[in-house]
């Protein structure tokens, strides 16, 4: 098998030494010439019906296919070892889609295991697009699970408490039920959620996968099965990748690889460093035996708790090099407070601790990351 990191460059462009050119092009076409109205019909319900383009008959229109986007909904699907993918405009979008499509399929209960992201919560917690929700413990989940049950979803590692859950154990309980994983923390890079039974694998491509924070996009990788039923949700209700955003991506996949590989030694060194921070209580980073298996390694995300919500607000507020701002998995270092921002629709009870912050590392030099985090919270416990 291919290595990752040569998969990561070449991936989705096969074919472009033929076509003559050495980076893909961009398609911007919103409509395509058809050429006669049997085959050009055909295309039409093939396409709208969740199917590959056929070899007749055109594209047909964007908002059913288009040729930069599947370039990078095929990288993925390799880098993430699925059949397929299925690119919508937003992580929300994606989820949106697989939510939908089980809805159509008369299953609309869904079992959850916080914590999951903020929006994920809200969409599940409000129903608002018609599914209900049992929320189970990572050990609950067996007896969560209905007739009705569409699917099983978990965030690993956890967003934002960075805890890990043992996706053969999940996987195992859900007993046939399709388990959706979050994989935006871990990326294909450090973990392979379909090599440990996943059916369905979410990403924001906002974060790691674009990499470089100018590119709104989200991405399932499945089974062809589960594709074609996505493909068709997108395709009818519209939550599509802008081609442009496509090519970003597609773009960014290529340096993935040595981004989360550097970023997860910078984060390794800040974390321990914070460790031994006087002002930090507690320091929330992946480790334990899921680590070096299940995720080859601890990732770029690090939380950690300080003395009080106060001192968490003076401290987001004292950073200079570091952008006190949401998102996550770019080339710079960010941080937030998870309880007023990306998590503020979760219920109080399972809110996280308003004294947690949240920092995604960076490129940066890990040493002038630690020297501005520093000076941030002694100017917060002043
Ligand atoms: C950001 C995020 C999402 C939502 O993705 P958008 O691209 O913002 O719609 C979902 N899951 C996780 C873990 C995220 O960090």
């Amino acid at each position: 098998m291919t290595s990752l990191a040569t998969t990561a460059v070449h991936a989705g462009r096969e074919d472009l030494a033929a076509l003559g050119v050495h980076v893909p092009p961009i398609d911007l076409s919103t409509t395509n010439p058809i050429p006669d109205v049997d085959s050009g019909g055909a295309a039409y319900e093939a396409l709208a019906t969740g199917g590959l383009p056929p070899a007749e008959g055109g594209l047909v229109y964007q908002r059913l296919w288009n040729p930069t986007v599947a370039r990078f909904e095929s990288a993925l699907a390799r880098l993430e070892g699925a059949e397929q993918a299925v690119a919508f405009g937003s992580g929300m979008a994606a989820l949106a889609a697989c939510l939908t499509a089980t809805v159509a399929a008369g299953k609309s209960h869904i079992v959850a295991v916080r914590p999951l992201y903020g929006g994920s919560d809200h969409v599940l917690a409000s129903g608002l697009l018609g599914t209900t929700v049992t929320w189970a413990t990572p050990d609950g989940i067996a007896a969560a699970v209905r007739e009705d049950t569409g699917f099983v979803i978990v965030e690993t590692p956890a967003n934002p408490t960075l805890e890990l859950f043992d996706l053969a154990s999940v996987t195992a309980q859900a007993n046939g039920v399709p388990v959706i994983v979050d994989n935006t923390f871990a990326t294909p890079v450090l973990q392979r959620p379909i090599e440990h039974g996943a059916a369905l694998v979410l990403h924001s491509a906002t974060k790691y996968l674009g990499g470089h924070g100018d590119v709104i996009g989200g991405v399932v990788a499945t089974s062809a099965e589960w594709a074609a039923k996505l493909r068709q949700v997108r395709a009818v209700t519209g939550g599509l990748m802008h081609p442009l955003a496509a090519y970003l991506l597609h773009r960014g996949l290529q340096t993935l690889p040595i981004r989360v590989s550097t970023q997860q030694e910078n984060a390794k060194r800040l974390a321990e460093w914070l460790s031994g921070h006087e002002y930090v209580r507690e320091v929330f980073f992946p480790s334990g035996p899921l680590v070096g298996t299940q995720m080859s390694g601890p990732g770029a995300m690090i939380a950690f708790a300080v003395a009080g919500p106060d001192e968490a607000a003076r401290t987001v507020s004292g950073v200079r090099l570091v952008t006190h701002a949401v998102s996550l998995g770019g080339v710079d270092t960010l941080i937030q407070h998870p309880a007023s921002l990306t998590h503020r629709p979760v219920a109080a009870h399972a809110k996280p601790h308003a004294a947690v912050l949240r920092i995604s590392v960076g490129l940066e030099h890990p040493d002038d990351v630690q020297a501005d985090l520093d000076y941030a919270l002694k100017d917060a416990h002043r």
